[in-house]
């Protein structure tokens, strides 16, 4: 079966200006800078680069190489941070419960089953610098959005507006470098093999919106709401292709996305050092 469907942005997908990375409580954490601004952020103006970004950081955990911090900077002041907050959870609507249903391997525990964490805990975690009290307010704030009659369509951007793209929402460097790690070793997994690892649920689009009113012209919608969301979903729909394009350069090992398919190298250089390494190799031998 061919279905026809696209992909686009949620009309909320938050970034900010400017991050800083800060340690708290003894883990270094990714946050909007004080004072930074908030802007709208719809990763499709980048097509492919956002994917393309992360999986290049996961190459470098992948390979023990040093991820500088104005590396992780750069990614995010681009694209915004991941939303992982909103993206473990089995309940979507987990603010509304007192307990937070995680997904599989979800960064925090690493279990392969679903685990339990408390809301009040949960929030914490990601928004290290308010007190219980502040969390007790936001999470009776965030209760009080939904109680009055709303669109279910609406309910997640507003939420998310109040919690993965407010200014208290930060996320774990080492989260972040994690998650980049799972993606590139899927990668180059999928390469060798042409399937994924056995379980891979972590980078199973979770909580995922559908736009069906376009239906009329035999395709349907795939909004994403923030950007892990849209990370796993162009990385899915890559590796789905007919002619798999995303690739690891056989030289740099670096992903990259050719224009043409029999591409084996991301840049003319690695080609040149790949063929200098090759002759010298052929010399020596003979
Ligand atoms: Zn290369």
């Amino acid at each position: 079966m061919k279905a026809n469907f696209y992909i686009e942005s949620e009309h909320f997908c938050l970034a900010f200006d400017k991050y800083v990375i800060e340690e708290i409580n003894g883990k270094k954490y990714v946050l909007p800078e004080k004072g930074a601004k908030s802007h709208n952020s719809t990763f499709s103006n980048w097509i492919d680069r956002y994917l393309i970004d992360i999986l290049n950081i996961g190459k470098k955990v992948y390979y023990q190489e040093k991820v500088e911090d104005i590396e992780i900077l750069d990614y995010v002041q681009s694209y915004g941070l991941f939303g992982f907050m909103a993206d473990f959870p089995v309940n979507r609507y987990y603010i509304l419960d007192d307990v937070v249903a995680l997904r599989d391997y979800n960064l925090i525990e690493y279990e392969d089953h679903i685990t339990n964490i408390q809301l009040e805990e949960y929030l914490k975690l990601f928004m290290p610098k308010l007190d219980n009290n502040k969390i007790k307010l936001l999470i009776q704030k965030c209760r009080k959005e939904i109680s009055p009659k709303i669109m279910e369509k609406y309910l997640t951007p507003e939420l998310n507006e109040l919690l993965i793209f407010s200014k208290n929402y930060g996320e774990p460097v080492d989260m972040i470098l994690q998650y980049s790690k799972i993606l590139y070793e899927h990668l180059i997994h999928f390469a060798e093999k042409r399937h994924l690892r056995s379980y891979s649920p972590l980078i199973a689009v979770n909580n995922l919106h559908t736009n069906i009113d376009t239906l009329h012209n035999n395709e349907i919608g795939l909004i994403y709401g923030y950007l892990k969301q849209a990370i796993d979903l162009n990385f899915l729909v890559n590796l789905s292709q007919d002619t798999v394009m995303l690739k690891t350069c056989k030289f740099c090992h670096k992903a990259f996305i050719p224009k043409n398919s029999k591409a084996e190298y991301d840049t003319p250089q690695c080609k040149n050092k790949a063929n200098v390494y090759s002759f010298r190799k052929r010399a020596q031998e003979e």
